[in-house]
């Protein structure tokens, strides 16, 4: 496992990433921090100005890009594995943002890694693929600009993994993703192609390409930046630059969002399931109003406060406010969870309604790529 038990970071794009620090990644893996860069940003996401993207890997490759107003590209992939959760949401918006900044754009629909990593089979991801696809359109991605595709119905993605298979051996595969069935070494491979696919021709060519991805994927952008290096000469690749962000906690505390725990709500669940949820949360509250209102709360450790943070509260002046406002010991728990549940409701219910409407062209997309 790429893990280093001391320090207690694990990034594993199959398994569990474990984060104790994100400062300590700059040192660790050579990751860069995006701070430095937001002051030159033209139109910073909210992601950017709140630092929930801490980390990159050549960004400024793709900012002189933004600023010149030159040719770059945005690619990422989701699994379809079931509805829109919080985390790929956030995937789903940094891949728009960057299309709205001029990125030619690419949305990868990794069916070839939920079967091998989470044994679904395909036909039962195609389904789940036109539910994401319509959740895509559901937040503004712009189908007319985009190019979205299934990885097992791209037959580019699949020669490219055949071509950089040359170049990885056993050893490479077990030193970044640990011992595994061969099949995830296999889409590790794709996802590779898929990176590099804004790149061939076929797409214009050699071009500055953003990754944007949770850290947890950071050994994927690592072997394909390895890989693009070697097989510069014959494709003339630019190494593909990432945006990292960082990582939800469960609604319970716990550092990830697990099925089996039950501890997140996607946007497909009954609006009582969600409420539940969330008023069931951890909070980073104190054992008594008493206490709370003297000492204050932990908005740090708390997840209805990172929920809000990352997803629910856009205007940096209220975000700023509520920070303030659990410090002091004005806000409650009970009462900034109810206001979570009214806004967390009301913008599910506003997305249902939009993504109702994409059900149709989302359908269609898909069929096209059969
Ligand atoms: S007041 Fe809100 S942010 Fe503060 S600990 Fe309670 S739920 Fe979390």
């Amino acid at each position: 496992m790429p893990q280093d038990s001391n320090r207690k970071t694990v990034l594993d794009p199959f398994g569990t990433s474990v984060v104790a620090d994100y400062e300590r990644l700059y040192k660790e893996f050579g990751i860069e921090p995006f701070k430095p860069l937001l002051s030159r940003m033209p139109n910073p996401s909210m992601y950017i100005r709140r630092g929930i993207i801490f980390g990159h890997r050549d960004f400024d490759r793709i900012l002189n890009a933004m600023r010149k107003h030159e040719e770059f590209a945005v690619l990422s992939g989701i699994k379809p594995t079931g509805e829109f959760h919080l985390g790929t949401l956030m995937t789903a918006k940094e891949i728009i943002y960057f299309q709205q900044q001029g990125a030619q754009t690419f949305y990868c629909i990794a069916d070839v890694e939920a079967y091998e990593d989470n044994k679904i089979p395909f036909e039962k991801s195609e389904k789940t693929a036109v539910d994401n696809v319509a959740d895509m359109l559901a937040l503004g991605l712009d189908p007319k600009r985009a190019y979205i595709y299934r990885q097992s119905k791209e037959i580019r993605v699949k020669d490219l993994a055949i071509i950089f298979g040359r170049a990885a051996t056993l050893a490479t595969m077990k030193a970044i993703y640990g011992e595994r069935h061969i099949g995830l070494y296999l889409s590790a491979l794709i996802q590779a192609g898929d990176i590099l696919l804004p790149q061939l021709e076929d797409f214009g060519g050699p071009k500055p390409t953003v990754i944007p991805v949770g850290i947890d994927q950071d050994p994927h952008i690592r072997f394909t930046r390895d890989l693009a290096q070697r097989f510069q000469r014959k494709y003339k690749f630019i190494l593909p630059s990432s945006t990292l962000h960082k990582l939800m906690k469960g609604l319970d505390g716990s550092p990830k969002m697990s099925k089996r725990q039950m501890n997140y709500f996607t946007l497909h669940d009954e609006p009582e399931t969600i409420a539940e949820r969330i008023s069931n949360a951890f909070t980073g509250g104190r054992a008594t109003i008493k206490e709370q209102r003297k000492l204050g709360g932990v908005p740090e450790i708390c997840p209805i406060y990172e929920n809000c943070l990352f997803h629910f509260v856009e205007d940096d002046d209220k975000i700023i406010k509520t920070y303030h406002d659990c410090k002091t010991g004005t806000l409650l728990c009970g009462e900034h969870k109810k206001q979570t549940i009214d806004i967390v409701l009301k913008f599910v219910k506003e997305h249902r309604r939009k993504k109702k409407k994409f059900r149709g062209k989302a359908r269609e997309i898909l069929q096209e790529k059969q």
